[in-house]
């Protein structure tokens, strides 16, 4: 058990240089953190701020969230933020999309029931599309904004993306979605 105790985890996909999972430990001392990175030149940044400062509550992981399944068990993660993920356009790299249904899949082999997936994104076609994963994957959506910037009981930690993208005018989506105890009564859009 690497961090010694029997507190929550919560994942970060695609941490990038950090700011986020830092920031989120840092407000959240009875919570865990992870950020997953896959690529090491990134990662490093991330790493340099737990160096400067170090935390007890958070660690970083360099590996692609494709193999999240052979990393965790079942049941053992609390809740997945998914924050500015790649778009990858091209209709042929959707699987690749960390909202896919193929992740989303990922993603509930290790969560506990009814954990939430918060996303966060500047890219509409990104919104949309995984608007659709989530509903046709069976989740339920508690919450949609299309400008996450303007509702203050969010309680919004920004990320380095997020911070790009609001200072030059974007608005900034964001889903919470949540897994059902059974995805019999799942809802298609399309
Ligand atoms: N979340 C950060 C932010 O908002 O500032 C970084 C956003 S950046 C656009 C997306 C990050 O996700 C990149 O650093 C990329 O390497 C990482 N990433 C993309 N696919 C990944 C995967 N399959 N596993 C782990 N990391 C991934």
């Amino acid at each position: 058990m690497v961090f010694g105790n029997d507190k929550p985890i919560y994942l970060e996909i695609g941490c990038g240089k950090g700011k986020f999972i830092f920031e989120m430990a840092k407000k959240h001392p009875n919570i865990n953190f992870i950020g997953i990175e896959k690529f090491d030149s990134v990662i490093v940044r991330a790493l340099q701020k737990i160096v400067n400062e170090p935390l007890d509550n958070v660690r970083l992981l360099r590996i692609d969230a494709a193999f999240l399944t052979s990393i965790f068990a079942i049941n053992e993660i609390s809740c997945v933020y998914l924050n500015f993920s790649d778009p990858w356009p091209k209709p042929s790299h959707a699987r690749r999309r960390l909202t896919s249904p193929q992740y989303l899949e990922r993603y509930r082999a290790v969560l506990q029931p009814l954990s939430s997936i918060f996303f966060k994104t500047d890219n509409f076609p990104l919104f949309s599309f995984s608007m659709m994963s989530f509903v046709n994957s069976g989740l339920k959506i508690n919450h949609i904004s299309l400008d996450c910037h303007r509702e203050q009981e969010l309680n919004n930690v920004e990320t380095e993306f997020e911070t790009r993208f609001s200072t030059a005018g974007k608005p900034i989506y964001y889903i919470k979605a949540q897994y059902k105890e059974s995805n019999d009564d799942k809802a298609i859009i399309s």
